[in-house]
């Protein structure tokens, strides 16, 4: 397993309202995972429908493309052993009723339309997802001092 694996995790605007980006930061960090890439951005639909092209079409689609479009994201590249399954259990199911406490839904969201944050799916996803959001430029490679603390 590769200690460069890279996930893609945003902070919804539900949550950038809320003042819960430092919250969502701190679970990852503290994990210690590593931050490689962050921003803050209002996405258009034009960005969105590239992201969420697998919903595109359904009947929640529109309203969640309006929410997601209404204000801030923090956009955000985390770097690890495992990150993006370990990412998506640090999030919690997608509905935040379903999610257990001690995760990110279930400890800061209750409804399915305004569940905090999103992180990639797969490995895969997370490479178009990062291509997506960030340029090449915007990552930054750098060695942890905890590294060694961290991994055998
Ligand atoms: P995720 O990968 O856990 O974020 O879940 P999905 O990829 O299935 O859905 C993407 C996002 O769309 C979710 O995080 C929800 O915020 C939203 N969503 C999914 N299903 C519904 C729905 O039925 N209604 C609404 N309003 N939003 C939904
Ligand atoms: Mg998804």
């Amino acid at each position: 397993m590769s200690v460069e694996e890279r996930t893609f995790i945003a902070v919804k605007p539900d949550a950038v309202q809320r003042g819960l980006v430092s919250k969502v930061i701190e679970r990852f960090e503290t994990r210690g995972y590593k931050l490689v890439g962050i921003k803050i951005i209002q996405a258009s639909k034009e960005l969105l429908a590239k992201h969420y092209e697998e919903h595109v079409g359904k009947s929640f689609y529109p309203k969640m493309e309006s929410f997601m479009s209404s204000g801030p994201i923090v956009a955000m590249c985390w770097e690890g052993k495992d990150v993006v399954k370990q990412g998506r259990s640090m999030l919690g199911a997608t509905n935040p009723c379903a999610s257990a406490p001690g995760t990110i839904r279930g400890d800061f969201g209750i409804d399915l339309g305004r569940n905090v944050c999103h992180g990639s799916d797969s490995v895969e996803s997370a490479k178009r997802e990062i291509g997506l959001w960030f340029k090449d430029e915007e990552l930054v490679n750098w060695t942890s001092n905890q590294a060694k603390w961290l991994y055998e």
